[in-house]
């Protein structure tokens, strides 16, 4: 699962800043999904128009496969910085991340009575926390303030290529009848399963190589989100106390999102499933455990079994993109009386879906009708960008088409500084009351609509260079 989201990210942690390296944990950018896959925020995440943050993590280099188990972990970490985080949070001031390094060990021996009464053993407890020992370098991932986010188009670009394609029909061949147990067990699509196996951990093959219980001892007792990662950690050690995975098996991001979909330990506990009854729930080898594991989450997510999650539009010209809005549902049928056709030859399979309209390159790319599948895939991680190249992904492997219009390729993504200037400018025509952060989210989003109402421009939302052209009065 990627790393931007907000609330309760529940499974992959996938995504990571694609620019960013560094920021790959997948669910470190979600922040914190259903589940709880995506615990961090990443800067731009929620609703940014231009997906910022959280990316999947296309750039990491190739890991090397090991016999027993699919991650390698030797890459040698970083150093941390030394410096105050960017977030400006109290806790993540130089100072306050030594001082509770200096206390570490207290922190976690701090933990046993919470670990006790989750049925864990004081035996388990002292073995699988002997060696725990703070990762400072977290702190720098945790803050960091990405400079340039990736345009949607990249994004895809990134995610959904001819390899990762190739790979999944593969996958899906070789896996057949476990997809088809699966489907009819939990009534969810096999390519989308397929699509965030890829997509999360490249099938695999890159989930990270940091011990999870190690990244949320540390998150538990340094920075700025302790609370929610005590959670994580408990929920890792009672995962490695009944034996379900060993420490070997149980590591992954800097977040603590691991095995080939990604799972925070809080949604391994909620999602889980030891589908070939072995007696282990191993989402990080067993193949069976990780497509049923997976299926469980869309499922309880809210997974319409027989729909799909939405539909490549074109929009008229003259619309008002007013309507373009996730709190605005309408029937397919009603969308098509405002003028909205379905890209290419195919009709709408059913007019009695509702549906909201999505622009996720503004005014001047494709829309995109989304179903109440498209959330549930959001819930896997927050990023709309990254739902749509899950959704994309899955129709591709099924043997869909690439998108039928064109993107905006000669646009620009706004730098952060452009991002501070576009929401002062903002502020200073009274339309944008928050404190400019450079993150766009939905605020900005509807300040922005503001301002293009005002000037009669199309009022997408957008925040390209053009509109901020426009500010500055150009
Ligand atoms: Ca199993």
């Amino acid at each position: 699962m990627i790393a931007l989201k907000p609330s309760d990210v529940a499974g992959g942690a996938l995504v990571l800043a694609l620019l960013l390296p560094e920021l790959v944990s997948p669910n470190a950018a979600f922040g914190q999904s259903s589940s709880g896959g995506r615990p961090l925020m990443l800067p731009s995440a929620q609703s940014a128009p231009q997906y910022t943050g959280s990316i999947p993590q296309p750039a990491s280099p190739p890991r090397i496969t090991m016999p027993q188990r699919r991650y390698a972990q030797a890459t040698p970490a970083k150093e941390w910085s030394g410096e105050d985080g960017a977030s400006g949070h109290p806790l993540m001031t130089s100072d306050a991340i030594r001082q509770a390094a200096a206390n570490f060990d207290n922190c976690v021996a701090s933990m046993w009575p919470a670990a006790a009464k989750r049925g864990i053993s004081q035996d388990s407890f002292q073995r699988f926390t002997a060696d725990l020992q703070p990762d400072l370098r977290i702190m720098d991932l945790m803050d960091q303030q990405p400079e340039f986010t990736k345009s949607v188009w990249d994004y895809l670009d990134v995610l959904v290529t001819d390899a990762r394609i190739a790979r999944g029909r593969e996958i899906l061949a070789k896996n057949a009848a476990t997809f088809a147990a699966v489907e009819k067990t939990y009534g969810v699509d096999r390519y989308i399963i397929a699509a965030i196996w890829g997509i999360e951990s490249n099938y695999g093959t890159q989930g990270g190589d940091r011990s999870v219980l190690n990244s949320t001892a540390t998150l538990a007792c340094i920075g700025r989100r302790q609370n929610y990662f005590r959670d994580e950690f408990l929920a890792a050690l009672e995962i490695l106390h009944h034996g379900d995975l060993t420490p070997q098996q149980l590591r992954g991001s800097w977040a603590g999102a691991f095995g080939a979909t990604q799972f925070m330990p809080t949604a391994f506990k909620r999602f889980a499933v030891d589908f070939d009854h072995d007696g282990k729930r191993n989402v990080v080898d067993d193949v069976p455990d990780i497509i049923a594991s997976t299926a469980m989450k869309f499922k309880k997510d809210g997974w319409q079994p027989g729909q799909t999650w939405g539909y490549e539009v074109v929009v008229p010209q003259g619309f008002n993109f007013l309507l373009a809005d996730r709190a605005r549902n309408y029937t397919i049928a009603q969308w098509e009386q405002l003028g909205i056709r379905r890209a290419g030859t195919k009709p709408f399979p059913r007019n009695t879906d509702k549906a909201f309209l999505l622009m996720p390159a503004g005014a001047d790319g494709p829309g995109f009708l989304m179903l109440g599948n498209f959330r549930a895939i959001m819930r896997y991680n927050p990023s709309e960008a990254y739902a749509l190249a899950i959704g994309h992904f899955a129709d591709r492997l099924r043997g869909g088409q690439p998108f039928v219009q064109q993107w905006p390729r000669g646009e620009r993504v706004l730098s952060r500084d452009e991002r501070l200037e576009l929401q002062q400018l903002l502020a200073q025509r009274g339309f944008y009351k928050g404190e400019p952060d450079g993150n766009l989210g939905g605020d900005t989003r509807k300040a922005l609509r503001s301002f293009q109402v005002s000037v009669g421009a199309p009022a997408d939302g957008y925040a390209s260079s053009g509109v901020l052209d426009r500010l500055r009065g150009r």
